[in-house]
């Protein structure tokens, strides 16, 4: 039964310091239940014009205070999201469908860490200089924060993304304009609540909430916004693109993926299938860094298969609040029919399906008939040119395929317009090192999967994204830096 609009959670814009209620609202849906239980702000240009007059008038004062009283401003609301973790981690299960095991051990410790992890590193950053003995001069570079910041998140790790921008265009000086994706809005609003007990001044984190067509695009196109931070689709990307050409504005893009595993014939196989299981289903294959073609050297290729499919077999799908559970719900009714409809044209085209949609069936409790549920899904035999091989799909669904030689899998691996990530999985380094350098792929894990050190580079290449975000990128990014030469 549809809820009556009082009862439900009402999120509002956060504009300078204040939350202030809209003139239109959309529905957000809880995906484990399939109920509308939050109305989310539909924001347009006149709420992305005062939040971005908010930043400009709050950048002054922050861009000019010490990188020290910055950075004690981000350990305090770290502190004070680490607090409410459970809470946060409820929320953001609620609202995006993935299991609070999920949420309390990966997104919300990761958001916490985001602004840990740049309170650090901005204390830490030197800039270059240079002598030029014969001309009697010192070069040095200079770095600034740029001005009002435009930072625009996906659903699949909510809190966790849209902090992975904020707390390093915070912690540079920059004002920001948040707008977090329409579907999962609730952590973000949450974290608007603690932003004045942990010092952050009015004005210097501003989040509207609504959609991409409307509320992106208004700041995407705002004159007065310099540089945006995006994460989502290659699509989506494209056009942000055209419409930020005109403002010639400063972009970060990290996009879709369609990620190898390869697994050679001397892989540890104790390792190696428990964690090709979870980088194929983790947060129901909703991570853009998610294996979705996984080649196996064809000397183990039953053997792998066999007990890869045994073990995905042991997942369980269900309430994201069962602590048994591993698969969530997908994130709407739309993504759950295009992610079944990949599995049903590898069937059309021949492939097979060996555990999951259409082979498996799901025993949802009472409470989640109506919720977007998908038990993991392994298909085998799938062409390289299928679009199984080469579109991201997105979700628990991952392609098995075997291969024979070192050089036919990179062919293969990077026959795909996009280059996230790959994982390799040998006991042989020379191999190991051989194939990570030819592999086209912004991350390479061997013999793991997302272990990360924030300190590197992060981001994809071709389809996959520009630029990388991390310690120094993030730094480079979220700066301005001019050269300035000294004649003595
Ligand atoms: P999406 O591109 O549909 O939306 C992302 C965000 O952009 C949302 O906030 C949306 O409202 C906004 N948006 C949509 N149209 C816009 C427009 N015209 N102008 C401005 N903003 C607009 O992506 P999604 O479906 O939310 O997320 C899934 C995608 O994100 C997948 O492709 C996934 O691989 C990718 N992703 C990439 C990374 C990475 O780091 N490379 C991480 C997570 C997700």
């Amino acid at each position: 039964m549809m809820a009556h609009s009082k009862d439900l959670l009402e999120l509002e814009n956060f504009i300078g310091g204040k939350f202030i209620p809209c003139s239109s609202y959309i529905d957000s849906y809880n995906p484990s239940t399939g109920d509308v239980y939050c109305r989310v702000p539909d924001s347009g240009k006149e709420e992305v014009e005062a939040a971005v007059k908010a930043a400009q008038d709050a950048f002054p004062v922050w861009s000019s205070k010490s990188p020290l009283e910055r950075s004690q401003i981000l350990n305090k609301l770290a502190d004070l999201i680490e607090h409410d973790l459970e809470a946060f981690a409820k929320a953001e299960s609620k609202d995006q469908g993935k299991t609070i095991t999920f949420a309390r051990t990966v997104d919300i410790p990761r958001a916490v860490y985001n602004f840990r992890f740049f309170a650090s590193s901005i204390l830490h950053h030197v800039t270059e200089c240079t002598e030029m003995a014969t001309m009697g001069c010192v070069h040095y570079t200079s770095r600034a924060p740029v001005g009002v910041a435009g930072l625009i998140s996906p659903w699949n790790l909510p809190l966790y993304l849209l902090t992975w921008k904020i707390a390093p265009a915070i912690a540079c000086g920059n004002t920001v304009v948040a707008k977090p994706s329409e579907m999962t809005s609730v952590t973000a609003w949450m974290m608007c609540k603690l932003l004045e007990k942990a010092g952050v001044p009015h004005g210097v984190v501003n989040v509207v909430f609504g959609t991409g067509a409307k509320a992106g695009e208004a700041l995407v196109c705002h004159p007065d916004v310099p540089l945006i931070s995006f994460t989502g689709s290659t699509l989506t990307a494209q056009r942000i693109t055209e419409k930020s050409a005109p403002h010639c504005k400063r972009l970060s893009l990290e996009l879709g993926g369609k990620n190898p595993a390869i697994i050679f014939d001397d892989a540890d196989f104790s390792q190696c299938i428990p964690t090709t299981l979870k980088s194929s289903f983790a947060n129901q294959g909703e991570i853009c860094l998610c294996t979705s073609r996984i080649f196996v050297q064809r000397g183990i290729y039953s053997e792998f298969l066999k007990r890869f499919v045994a073990e995905a077999k042991k997942w369980k799908a269900g309430n994201p609040s069962d602590p048994t559970v591993n698969v969530g719900a997908l994130i709407s009714k739309e993504h759950l029919e295009k992610v079944r409809s990949y599995v049903k044209r590898a069937q059309a085209e021949g492939a097979r399906v060996l555990c999951g949609e259409g082979v498996d069936s799901l025993d949802l409790p009472a409470g989640n008939q109506k919720g977007y549920f998908m038990l993991p899904t392994v298909i085998a035999e799938v062409q390289d040119e299928s679009c199984c091989m080469q579109e991201e799909i997105f979700g628990p669904v991952t392609c098995v395929v075997a291969f024979d030689t070192e050089e036919e899998v990179i062919k293969r691996a990077n026959s795909v317009k996009y280059g996230l990530a790959a994982t390799v999985w040998s006991s042989n380094v020379g191999r190991v090192h051989r194939v990570a350098r030819r592999l086209q792929s912004g991350l390479v894990w061997t013999n793991c999967w997302l272990i990360r050190d924030l300190n590197l580079p992060f981001g994809g290449m071709k389809a996959s994204g520009i630029g990388r975000e991390g310690a120094k990128d993030s730094y480079e990014f979220f700066t301005e830096v001019k050269t300035i030469t000294i004649k003595h």
